[in-house]
């Protein structure tokens, strides 16, 4: 009766229920080839880097189940032929895996579950178990999601210990010909080739499970800088006091940096969120140890959205219920305009400085996130779902929910209205003295606050005049105003 355990999503030892069985049982990681090299509205779904990063986080786990006693076939290919095969090759009698969010993740569970029974653990969720809400009563709003599930939540692991159990086998133990082993054994020479061709991205750490929590731990014990995190989270990097950016390779501390690992599932939501509450009993809680509390319910908001509306979600109108942007100009425009905003090319500093960012390390702060998305839809008037596919390739931390949901929400394509950001206002509130722009734009380094100047840049002006952007919007003026006086009384 061997069990096949999938550990998509699930790449860590500690609250891992899916490592926890008895009997026999095999270990596999099934990435399915499409979701990488495949494209949505014309964009190819994962980035060079975003697709070394995943293999190499993979391989590293790999490693350390092996040094566990743990066997794990990680495979990149089509699911759809592959999962059948492997089920009947090697006599698997049920499936368990991590509980799906979105609709891709599901295909592989209703794959499996056409030849044997699935079951699955909702291993990446705050609310598990008995907090788990009822997707049809499910409030609207976040604020109401909060209110009702907030004085809920006492987290507890998903699973008491983290001790593996199990009789683990390999896969070409399993097999039941020689053909079969054969098969299998070029499966692992090829996740092999694939690794070679996909060198490790020098640029990103690769951060183990137990370097993950050793940093988080970090931030709460000995750094402390979840003491700040409400005010430093609106950052666009990490600032020292003397407001210039420190030297590379320090780890950041703006915010958490636990995006990551939890989109990989390399860290336990609830093992965090646990981290947290203890701190706040033993040093004492502030705002911003509950604001972090607060962001980890976002996360969570968008998961059970993503479950209770899916695909719904990935309409250019969304769920309907509040107006959307139409994109604006003929097709030949609405692409020049999206290849500028991909390139960090419009001319407008902050979002140019925030794309580049993204372009070289995989990452966006959260207010990036949210500025460059205003300005892909309202300023740009572009399809926000282009926007989406683009971070999706992009992200190092891509989620579905996270992703596709913030973006819905920003263009009113969710349960709320829109939301547009003034840029320039937003500009000189969060980067004052355009320290973040000039870091990026070099073309802009040596114009101090002058920087700010949309369009100013010399290779940006000509595009301002192509996108017929208007060289100020209305509600820029006061902002324009004020930096106007800074520059002539620096
Ligand atoms: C347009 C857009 C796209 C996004 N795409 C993704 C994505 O693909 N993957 C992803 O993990 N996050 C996404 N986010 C949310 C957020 O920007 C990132 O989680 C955050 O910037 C990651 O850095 P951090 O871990 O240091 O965050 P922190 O500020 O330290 O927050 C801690 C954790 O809270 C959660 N969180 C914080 N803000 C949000 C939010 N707005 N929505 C949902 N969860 C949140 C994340 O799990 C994050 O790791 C997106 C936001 C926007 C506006």
């Amino acid at each position: 009766m061997t069990r096949l355990v999938l550990l998509n999503q699930a790449l860590r030892l500690t609250d891992n229920a899916l490592l926890q069985q008895q009997g026999d049982c095999m270990a596999l990681v099934l990435l399915e080839k499409s979701q990488f090299f495949g494209s949505q509205l014309g964009i190819t779904r994962a980035s060079p880097l975003r697709l070394g990063h995943q293999l190499w986080l993979l391989e590293d786990f790999r490693l350390q189940l092996a040094s566990l006693k743990v066997p794990l076939l990680c495979v990149l290919a089509d699911n759809q032929s592959l999962l059948p095969e492997l089920i009947h090759e090697l006599g698997i009698r049920s499936v368990v895996m991590a509980e799906p969010v979105a609709d891709e993740e599901r295909q592989l569970q209703q794959l499996a579950a056409q030849y044997v029974p699935v079951s699955s653990v909702d291993l990446n969720s705050l609310l598990g178990d008995s907090l788990r809400p009822e997707l049809a009563a499910l409030p609207d709003s976040f604020s109401q999601f909060r209110k009702e599930r907030e004085p809920k939540l006492q987290v507890s692991s998903a699973c008491a210990d983290n001790n593996i159990s199990g009789r683990w086998l390999g896969a070409t133990e399993l097999a039941k010909t020689k053909e079969s082993v054969a098969k299998l054994l070029a499966l692992e020479s090829k996740w092999q080739q694939q690794l070679l061709l996909c060198p490790k991205p020098q640029q990103i750490p690769l951060a183990t499970e137990e370097q993950q929590q050793a940093q988080f731990l970090a931030y709460l014990y000995q750094t402390k800088a979840i003491y700040h995190y409400k005010q430093s989270r609106n950052q666009f990097c990490d600032l020292a006091a003397d407001g210039t950016i420190p030297p590379a390779g320090q780890t950041p501390s703006y915010a958490s940096f636990l995006s990551t690992a939890l989109s990989h599932g390399s860290l336990s939501v609830r093992w965090v969120w646990q981290q947290i509450c203890q701190l706040e009993q033993t040093l004492g809680g502030n705002d911003s140890t509950y604001w972090l509390k607060f962001e980890l319910l976002w996360r969570e908001y968008f998961r059970w959205q993503q479950r209770k509306f899916g695909n719904l979600l990935f309409h250019q109108r969304g769920l309907g219920r509040h107006p959307v942007p139409e994109p604006q100009g003929d097709t030949t425009l609405q692409q020049l305009k999206f290849q500028l905003w991909c390139h960090g090319e419009t001319g407008m500093p902050l979002v140019d400085a925030n794309m580049r960012f993204l372009l070289q390390n995989g990452l966006m702060s959260n207010r990036g996130r949210q500025l460059v998305a205003s300005y892909l839809i309202y300023d740009l008037a572009l399809d926000w779902r282009l926007g989406a596919a683009f971070f999706e390739q992009q992200l190092l931390d891509y989620d579905v929910a996270s992703n596709w949901g913030n973006w819905a929400y920003i263009a009113g394509a969710g349960t709320a209205p829109g939301r547009y950001f003034n840029q320039l206002k937003q500009a000189l509130q969060f980067d004052p003295a355009a320290v973040f722009i000039r870091s990026q734009l070099p073309e802009l380094h040596s114009l101090g606050l002058a920087a700010h100047l949309p369009y100013l840049a010399s290779a940006a002006a000509p595009y301002a005049a192509q996108l017929a952007l208007p060289p100020a919007r209305p509600d820029w003026h006061s902002s324009l105003e004020k930096l106007q006086q800074q520059l002539q009384n620096p």
